[in-house]
């Protein structure tokens, strides 16, 4: 899986004018699952756009309720409804400036896969806890408390995005021996909890500054199936690059 996250980026219009310029650059590419999450705003164009090529959409973020008294929050039945097919659940962006904690993660999991939403969970380590040595300890919690719960049937839905903290936005990328350790983590994790055959399967992303000249590198890691894209997901020709590395 190849996702885009677009972040608060792109207005509808702009939204449909990078699907008119990357649809054709992939059209026929088939290896990957290719999904773009556009602000809310933008999803309902995104889908049109979209619409009859092998390209899904996901939202950002959504909340635990079906409806209710919740001011400018968005529900799982709103974003299905719209054509949304996935989720970015709990973003690095979301646990730091809007407070999202483990638990949280866990039950907005819940909620997308009771709405039929395919979850891409965000996890990583900050970049004080890689340096005090905690990275596996950080991805052991935030992997164990996310998937409190869950059935195996479940969990084998779950996309995992692996997403060190200090590489995301900032140019940094973890090389991808460390991308691929961190993955051994969280996948062994995975089996202890739920099994060998759910951790073989689960597709586990990389996200953190990855562009077209590092794809390649990362994404040829047997531990790496995919990646989550934010700054060079904005452009089509960098973003299809990438898809096809
Ligand atoms: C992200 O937002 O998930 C991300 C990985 O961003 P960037 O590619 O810009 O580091």
């Amino acid at each position: 899986m190849i996702a885009a996250n677009w972040k608060m980026y792109k207005t509808p219009a702009q939204a449909k004018e990078f699907v008119a310029t990357f649809l054709p650059l992939v059209t026929g590419h088939t290896r990957d699952e290719i999904v773009l999450c556009p602000s809310a705003t933008s999803i309902h164009a995104v889908v049109d756009a979209v619409a009859g090529s092998n390209i899904a959409v996901g939202g950002q973020n959504m909340h635990t309720a079906d409806q209710g008294a919740y001011t400018g929050e968005t529900s799982a039945p709103m974003l299905v409804a719209l054509g949304a097919t996935h989720i970015i659940i709990g973003h690095s962006e979301r646990r730091q400036y809007f407070g999202e904690t483990d638990e949280l993660v866990n039950e907005k999991i819940q909620q997308a896969l009771k709405h039929g939403l395919k979850p891409i969970v965000c996890v990583g380590e900050l970049l004080a806890e890689r340096e005090g040595g905690k990275t596996e300890e950080v991805l052991l919690r935030q992997t164990e408390i996310a998937f409190k719960d869950l059935m195996a049937e479940q969990v084998a839905k779950i996309v995992i995005a692996y997403e060190p903290v200090w590489a995301i936005g900032t140019g940094k990328t973890a090389t991808p021996e460390m991308a691929a350790e961190a993955h051994l983590v969280i996948r062994t994790e995975v089996a202890r909890q739920f099994g060998r055959e759910v951790a073989d399967n689960m597709r586990i992303l990389y996200g953190g500054s990855v562009k077209p000249d590092n794809a390649p590198a990362l994404l040829n890691q047997p531990e790496i199936d995919g990646a989550l894209v934010g700054g060079a997901s904005l452009d089509a020709v960098s973003f299809s690059k990438i898809v096809k590395y």
